[in-house]
């Protein structure tokens, strides 16, 4: 009998979860299984903020994707995927194309720019490894070329954030302890040097506790972060960014560099392929499955699962992504051996921890507030624990976090 086939689009969290859950449940006679990534190696998209304000290497933030596998039971596929022709349970691949009986789509987020005119020309997002490696490459060619001109353009050294959300604080929070280094290998004085948040919102970190934000913000404050809170970002330009000031008037920030953080949007291949989505992102049933389609199941941040306490899509996080992978290759193997009742996904919220750097964080978890040394703790062990859950202690070794006395 032909065996049935499982490809899984992503070596992200969800992805990778998935996977290796299907490698560890499934026999090799049972199904084979197929694992689709752009790239070889899987990124921890939780620590790109670090690599982008240059705190951490990028070699840091990933490992091949063939040290969590195993190739004996999962075949690799390093590929693009163009487009999901899922009438015909074919995926479109930049190198050709794969058939398949069950598919996970879990190819992760895309930075939303909402249409804002010149964000996608001028403005960096911290999104993949590229990214963050040209973030951190372009931050330090500004103070690199600051002292080598005449006239010396103070912009250069203005860095504009836009979005006080969990991505911008983290950024922040790594940019205060890095910049620091910079003034000193570049030698140039630290009040020249300009970081301004951008956020539309009346407050940093939207619907966060109002006690861990104040203490987030005054901290970064002190480290010489500037907050522009109510404040919408309407252009990006060449020069810097047009902002919104009061009712019709506009103001102008120059600045060398503006990382946008203000948003994610589902991957865009889920719309090149005709799957109804918002924004990118598709309600799955609780299953996890696209409504109407048996085979087709979609994790991370692809997906969208309402929280049904609030009425209000929960958000898209590394945290859901990992746990809906465990519930999807559940859900697969059950498939392929025949049972009908599938497990529904709940969502088992551990809590939110928000770094601010290297040694400090704000964070939310086992019912309690943390902050400072305790928090940082906390989110390192966070960090290993996602390490340890997809490549076990092997993993943890070579990539965690110990850093924490
Ligand atoms: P990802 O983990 O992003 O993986 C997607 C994978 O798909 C990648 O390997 C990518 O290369 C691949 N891919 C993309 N397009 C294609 C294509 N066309 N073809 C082939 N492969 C493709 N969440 C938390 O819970 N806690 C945190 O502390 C936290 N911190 C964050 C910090 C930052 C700076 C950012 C940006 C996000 C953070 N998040 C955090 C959110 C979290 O990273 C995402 O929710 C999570 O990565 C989603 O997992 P995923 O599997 O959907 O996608
Ligand atoms: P977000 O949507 O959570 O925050 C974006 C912020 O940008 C919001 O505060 C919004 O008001 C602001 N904004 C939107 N348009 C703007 C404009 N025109 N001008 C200025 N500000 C504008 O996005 P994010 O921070 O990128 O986070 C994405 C996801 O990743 C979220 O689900 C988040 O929870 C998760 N994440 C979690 C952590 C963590 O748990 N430590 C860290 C990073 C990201």
């Amino acid at each position: 009998m032909r065996k049935p086939k499982i490809v899984v689009l992503g070596a992200g969290y969800g992805g990778l979860m998935t996977a290796t859950r299907l490698q560890k449940q499934v026999g090799v006679n049972e199904a084979d299984i197929v694992l689709v990534n752009k790239n070889d190696y899987h990124y921890e998209t939780t620590w790109l903020h670090e690599a982008s304000a240059g705190t951490l290497h990028h070699d840091r933030v990933r490992y091949d994707v063939r040290e969590v596998i195993d190739t004996q039971k999962v075949e690799f596929v390093q590929a693009t995927v163009e487009e999901i022709k899922h009438e015909e349970n074919r995926v479109i691949l930049d190198s050709g194309e794969i058939s398949y009986d069950y598919l996970v789509i879990s190819l992760g987020a895309e930075s939303e720019t909402f249409g804002i005119k010149g964000l996608k020309e001028y403005a960096f997002s911290i999104v993949n490894v590229n990214a963050a490696r040209q973030i951190r490459e372009h931050i330090e060619y500004q103070f690199a070329t600051y002292n080598t001109e005449a006239e010396k353009k103070d912009e250069r050294l203005t860095i504009v954030v836009g979005g006080a959300g969990f991505t911008g604080i983290e950024f922040l929070g790594e940019l205060s302890n890095r910049i620091p280094e910079l003034c000193k290998e570049y030698d140039v004085d630290f009040h020249k040097v300009k970081v301004i948040c951008v956020e539309a919102a009346p407050m940093v970190l939207p619907g966060f506790d109002p006690e861990l934000v104040n203490y987030a913000t005054s901290y970064l404050e002190k480290k010489g972060v500037e907050f522009r809170i109510g404040t919408a970002i309407k252009e990006a330009t060449p020069e810097g960014i047009i902002v919104a000031k009061g009712e019709d008037e506009v103001e102008e920030i120059k600045a060398g560099t503006v990382v946008w953080a203000a948003g994610v949007r589902g991957n865009s291949v889920i719309e090149k392929s005709g799957i109804e989505a918002m924004r990118g992102r598709v309600k799955v049933n609780l299953d996890l499955r696209v409504p109407g389609k048996e085979n087709l199941f979609i994790v991370g941040d692809c997906s969208l699962i309402i929280n049904e306490e609030i009425n209000r899509p929960y958000p898209p996080t590394a945290q859901i992504a990992m746990q809906q992978g465990e519930v999807c290759a559940r859900n697969i193997v059950a498939l392929i051996r025949g049972k009908n009742e599938l497990e529904t996904f709940e969502f088992d919220n551990k809590g939110t921890v928000c770094s601010l750097g290297e040694d400090e964080a704000i964070g939310t978890a086992f019912g309690k507030k943390f902050v400072g040394a305790k928090a940082s703790f906390l989110k390192k062990m966070i960090d290993n624990r996602a390490l340890y859950m997809i490549g076990g202690p092997s993993l943890v070794f070579k990539k965690g976090k110990f850093n924490i006395f």
